[in-house]
């Protein structure tokens, strides 16, 4: 598998599921380490009833065994799941059976967690403890290797003002997300958000002023939302969060949280906007497999107008398509 070629998070969701499937394993995860905050993040699942609720869930440094693994670099073998203290394990992997824990080390650098389960008790032999090291070895060659082609392709694909993503990256997580919710028939959920009145912002204070508030909103967007999640700044105050593995129903409250966000942040002088704070309007969408990106797009962007024309300051969620008019959209700003 060419990792250099695809997402990090797609890369580590077919390696954990080739292993789970090619070594029988009731579950099967992969974290990324973050020494300085001493986490772990849940990157890959696979086993799982729910997987996707379970990515980006955080395990502590200090929590046993995972924990241990990712700070001390050892790998961890437990014989007996049942046999630890009750409700010590990570909440999500069923406490019975056995389980081994790897560290991902690259140029003595944990980077990540390799760890699988099976439903028997000493289900782990030292040979196959062995061969899921070195599939290890290579998953932090692997993991670094994407990391350095994300770096590079960064440059091009975000937008200087605010660091998050551009139209091209929009366009490219688009595809792909689509392409996944298709293939596994998951949700995609789309926001498309423009700040309120922002014109008025800037004529009052000049452009600086207007700068630092959509940056201080992309640093509020980046911080509320999930890792997966693509957020792009697509024109000069609007942007279009993907959600993916998102419904309709959730797409919505994630985009009502964002609007209450903001409009409970203190913005360089939000107090002198219309509404006497910086607001934004949100058009929320959810894909549906007749249409295009561009159409799912356009929904989200006619719900965000009709969210100007309520009055602004508000969410508006576009229904789905009828059937056969799903491509009958044309408009699209992307
Ligand atoms: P509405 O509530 O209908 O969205 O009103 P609005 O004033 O936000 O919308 P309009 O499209 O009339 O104006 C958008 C303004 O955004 C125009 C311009 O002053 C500002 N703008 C666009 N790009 C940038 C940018 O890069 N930096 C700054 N500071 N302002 C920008
Ligand atoms: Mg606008
Ligand atoms: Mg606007």
């Amino acid at each position: 598998m060419s990792a250099s070629e695809q997402e990090l998070d797609a890369v580590l969701a077919e390696i954990a599921s080739r292993l789970g499937e090619a070594l029988e394993l009731r579950e099967c995860m992969l974290f990324l380490v973050d020494a300085e905050t001493e986490r772990l993040t849940l990157r890959a699942a696979h086993g799982f009833e729910k997987p996707g609720e379970l990515l980006e869930r955080i395990v502590l440094f200090n929590e046993e065994p995972l924990g241990r693994v990712a700070q001390s670099g050892e790998t961890i073998v437990v014989d007996d799941l049942a046999a630890l203290a009750d409700n010590s394990l990570w909440e999500p992997i069923e406490q019975r059976g056995s389980m081994v824990i790897l560290p991902v080390i690259h140029h003595s650098t944990t980077t990540g967690v390799l760890a699988a389960t099976r439903p028997e008790k000493n289900a782990f032999s030292e040979i196959e403890t062995g061969l899921l090291a070195a599939i290890s070895d290579q998953l932090g060659l692997a993991i670094r290797h994407t990391q350095l082609f994300d770096e590079l392709r960064r440059g091009s694909q975000h937008d200087d003002l605010t660091g998050l993503g551009n139209r091209r990256l929009l366009r490219i997580r688009l595809e792909d997300e689509l392409h996944r919710a298709e293939r596994f028939g998951q949700a995609v959920g789309v926001l498309a958000i423009d700040i309120d009145y922002f014109k008025s912002l800037n004529d009052r204070h000049g452009h600086p002023m207007g700068d630092a508030s959509l940056r201080k909103l992309a640093g509020l967007m980046t911080r509320n939302l999930r890792r997966i999640d693509t957020i792009a700044r697509i024109g000069g105050e609007e942007f279009v969060v993907l959600l993916p593995r998102t419904d309709a129903v959730v797409a919505t409250k994630v985009a009502e949280k964002i609007r209450s966000m903001v409009e409970e942040t203190e913005f360089p002088d939000g107090k002198g906007q219309p509404e006497g704070a910086l607001t934004v309007s949100i058009g929320v969408a959810s894909f549906h497999p007749d249409e295009t990106g561009a159409d799912l797009l356009a929904r989200a962007d006619n719900a965000l107008y009709e969210a100007k024309d309520r009055g602004r300051n508000c969410v508006v969620t576009a229904h789905q398509p009828t059937a056969g008019s799903a491509r009958s959209l044309t408009r699209s700003r992307i």
